[in-house]
């Protein structure tokens, strides 16, 4: 089959590969829609930005068809359409049985450190998937992983209605952050975006502004008197910034991830705002919440996806995510 394999420094080559085959325990997948994330940027950047074990097959935000089941396996059915957590949790290991799931121990990420989604075929243990209606289109499927990331993030601020929100990053993630918040009542919502193409995007999904970092700096006091209730770091490396947009007793979520970022902090603005800065990272439990949000179309989410591509021009597609010029591109292998 042909996939879209990282080489190592930079290189990501989409050539042929065997079919993989399902373990006992595992099924076989074939793979309908796979998104490009924010982490499949990083994992090709120079030097990288996340982790990974090449040569592997890269993408896990995906939907397809299971077709083929391992012999252990009795309660997925073949035919049967899901989504996948990507990140397998052990459910033995001391975080998994302290309600942490997301800080399992034994997690061996798809498309980060076992093959991935960006491919005909692609396998994964039975217990990660999750069966998805076949009325919601394969595009929109595929965002179900990020969006059970967002949910997490959002269940994490703890957002009341009418609370007010700074977004910085207006990608994929800080549009679903966006949307959710928008669906969980908040009241005005900022998105900080350098990228022209991505603020029309930020208004679709919920924003009520969405201003350039440069705007923000000179309008942040008129924009959002007091400061923000919720801040949301989309980006991975805006802490600074997003300590200083938020108001006292606001809460923090750091989302983004960048390896490289080493921000300096003003650490004084947090005690004296009373802060909360909290981590969020993959999903908790929270497949279920964000497949019943795709299916039920709550949330505006189809003016995020700005191309579907065939597998052969996953590079150039990549590069659109990394140019700032796309939201979200999904690949059709
Ligand atoms: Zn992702
Ligand atoms: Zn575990």
């Amino acid at each position: 089959m042909r996939a879209a394999v990282y080489e190592g420094e930079g290189r990501l080559v989409v050539r042929d590969v065997p079919d993989p085959v399902p373990a006992a325990d595992e099924v076989m997948i074939e793979v309908e829609a796979c998104g490009v994330c924010g982490s499949d940027v990083q994992i090709i950047s120079v030097p990288p930005g996340h982790p990974s074990t090449p040569p592997v097959v890269i993408g896990h935000e995906f939907v397809g068809w299971v077709r083929a089941t391992g012999s252990a396996v009795h309660d997925v059915a073949i035919g049967a359409r899901v989504v996948v957590d990507p990140d397998p949790k052990c459910g033995a290991c001391d975080p998994c049985r302290s309600g942490r799931p997301a800080n399992c121990v034994n997690i061996v990420a798809l498309g980060v450190y076992r093959d991935g989604a960006l491919a005909r075929y692609v396998t994964t243990p039975a217990d990660s998937v999750y069966p998805i209606s076949t009325d919601v289109p394969a595009e929109l499927a595929a965002l179900v992983e990020p969006l059970a990331c967002v949910v997490n993030g959002t269940n994490r601020a703890a957002i009341r209605p009418g609370e007010s929100a700074v977004v910085f990053g207006a990608g994929a993630i800080g549009c679903l952050f966006i949307a959710v918040l928008r669906a969980s009542g908040a009241g005005r919502i900022v998105a900080v975006e350098p990228s022209a193409h991505r603020a029309p995007v930020a208004r679709a999904v919920g924003a009520d502004v969405v201003v350039t970092p440069e705007e923000w700096v000179a309008q942040r006091t008129e924009l959002m008197p007091g400061g923000a209730e919720v801040v949301v770091d989309a980006v991975g490396s805006v802490l600074p910034q997003a300590i200083e947009a938020a108001g006292m007793g606001a809460r923090v979520v750091m989302f983004g991830m960048n390896g490289n970022a080493r921000p300096e902090v003003h650490q004084v603005e947090i005690v004296e705002k009373g802060l909360a800065i909290l981590g969020s990272y993959i999903s908790n439990f929270t497949f279920p919440a964000a497949i019943r949000l795709v299916e039920s179309g709550r949330l505006n989410l189809a003016p995020m996806i700005t191309a579907t591509v065939p597998l052969e021009d996953a590079v150039a597609g990549i590069a659109r995510i990394r140019s700032g010029e796309a939201v979200k591109i999904v690949i059709k292998p």
